[in-house]
Parts: C-alpha cells; sequence; structure tokens
C-alpha cells in the first residue's frame, strides 16, 4: 500500500526542512491501526477476551438527531432492562416514526448486500426494508465521516473526487505516469525491490507534469461545470490546454 500527501502546487509533501520519510511515512501501520480502533468504537462494541472478560470498554456512537431536533442515543437508557446495549434498527427506525412491526419490514432487500441505497422511493411510499430506511433518515444523510469531521475540525475543507472519473482527479494521472515509469524497471529479483521501484517510479514523476495534470483535471470540472459532456469536454481540455478554466467564449467555439 502507497499513500502520499501531493499538492498541485508543490508536489510531494515535505518536511520543513525538506526531508521526506518515504511515500507512506505519512500514513503507515500505525496510523491504519488507530483508524480501525476509531471505527471500532463508532461501531459501539466492547472487546471482550478470551476468557469472557471485557479487555477494552468502546466508547459509543454519537447519538442521532430525530425530526423534532431532540436528540437521540443508539443505546437503551439505565432504567432499560437491557440498559447500555445498542438499541438495533427496529428499535431505532420505530422512534423516527417508521411502523417496521407494522409494515412487515425485512432488515435488508434480498440477498447479497445493501443493493437498494441508491434507488429514489416515491414521495410517501414505505422503505423496502429497515437498512433503505435508516440510509435515508435526514441525520443519517447529515453523518460526515471521521476523516471530514477530523479535517473539518482543523478549519479545513475536504473535497472528495467524484468515483470512476479519473480525468477530474490530477492523483490518478500522476499514479498512472507512476506506473508507467514502474514498467520500465528491470523484473524484480528480490522481495525488497518492487518496494523500491514503486517509491522511485513516484518520485521520478516531475513537478512541472503533476501542475499540467492538476490543470488538466481542473478543465475538465470546470468543462463539465458549463455543461459539456464527456467528449466536448476532452475536445475542450485539447483545445485550450495552457488554461485552468477554460474560456468564456466556449460556447461559442463549440457552436462553430
Ligand atoms: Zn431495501
Amino acid at each position: 500500500m502507497v499513500s502520499d500527501f501531493v499538492s498541485a502546487n508543490y508536489g510531494y509533501l515535505h518536511t520543513p526542512d525538506g526531508s521526506r520519510k518515504n511515500h507512506d511515512g505519512y500514513f503507515d501501520n500505525e496510523d491504519l491501526k488507530k483508524q480501525i480502533i476509531k471505527a471500532m468504537e463508532i461501531h459501539g462494541r466492547s472487546v471482550v477476551g478470551t476468557d469472557g472478560k471485557t479487555i477494552k470498554e468502546m466508547k459509543q456512537m454519537h447519538p442521532g438527531k430525530l425530526l423534532d431536533g431532540s436528540m437521540q442515543s443508539f443505546y437503551f437508557s439505565d432504567s432499560h432492562k437491557s440498559a447500555g446495549q445498542f438499541k438495533g434498527m427496529a428499535v431505532i427506525l420505530q422512534e423516527h416514526g417508521i411502523p417496521v412491526d407494522e409494515l412487515k419490514l425485512k432488515a435488508q432487500c434480498g440477498k447479497g448486500g445493501f443493493k437498494c441505497w441508491f434507488t429514489t422511493l416515491p414521495t410517501g411510499s414505505n422503505p423496502c426494508c429497515c437498512w433503505k430506511a435508516l440510509y435515508d433518515q435526514p441525520d443519517f444523510i447529515a453523518q460526515k465521516s471521521i476523516i471530514q469531521e477530523l479535517i473539518e475540525a482543523h478549519g479545513h475543507g475536504m473535497t472528495i473526487y467524484a468515483k470512476f472519473h479519473c480525468e477530474c482527479n490530477f492523483i490518478e494521472q500522476i499514479w498512472g505516469y507512476a506506473k508507467q515509469v514502474y514498467h520500465e524497471f528491470p523484473e524484480s529479483s528480490t522481495e525488497a525491490e518492487p518496494e523500491r521501484n514503486v517509491l522511485a517510479a513516484l518520485e521520478s514523476v516531475p513537478l512541472i507534469s503533476i501542475r499540467r495534470f492538476a490543470n488538466c483535471s481542473l478543465r475538465f470540472m470546470d468543462a463539465y461545470r458549463k455543461g459539456l459532456n464527456g467528449s466536448q469536454a476532452a475536445w475542450a481540455n485539447k483545445k485550450y490546454h495552457g488554461h485552468r478554466v477554460l474560456p468564456e467564449s466556449l460556447m461559442a467555439d463549440l457552436e462553430v
């Protein structure tokens, strides 16, 4: 796994003294472990040892919000016979006013995972399953990821590039360049060599190319914002390759 930070202006990020551990120095196994522990905390479960004793009491999930704006705990209150336990989807949804039993909602639709998440149900219709009902709750929709919360808590913004649109993501283009360089290396004979080669290939991407890739992605984004389709955007990107954004005369040029 390779993880690094790259800037459209400055290339790969370095420490102020100009050094840089390596490409995975900013997100190594320790970081990954911390992230997994955090994920477990969010999952709201305790870690129990083989002797059945609790090793670590995990934190509970943040409360949600009901439609009237009041907070909704996902765990039973102290006065409940199952005090402290996770309420489960059905109870959470009932508290949201969805009559799960009455509608005979299944936990999820069919086999093979949660596939109805992207469907838009007609206004006023009942949800197809509990997962979908939960997925469409306003507090669920508004919930930000841990990473986003962390970034925003530090005063930065976060933009997620669109999936399946590598033309809008200059990191994909850096990766593509590095992969081409990697393929030109002689076949590896030791285990350490592929890692060295990956790092060398990434390091070989010139800053000027990183900047060009970033500009290219900006032009594509601008083209889509202006309403162009894929092939028009590709044409405009070629024609105005020196620009960061496409000129206002673009639409007139397209009509010629
Ligand atoms: Zn469903």
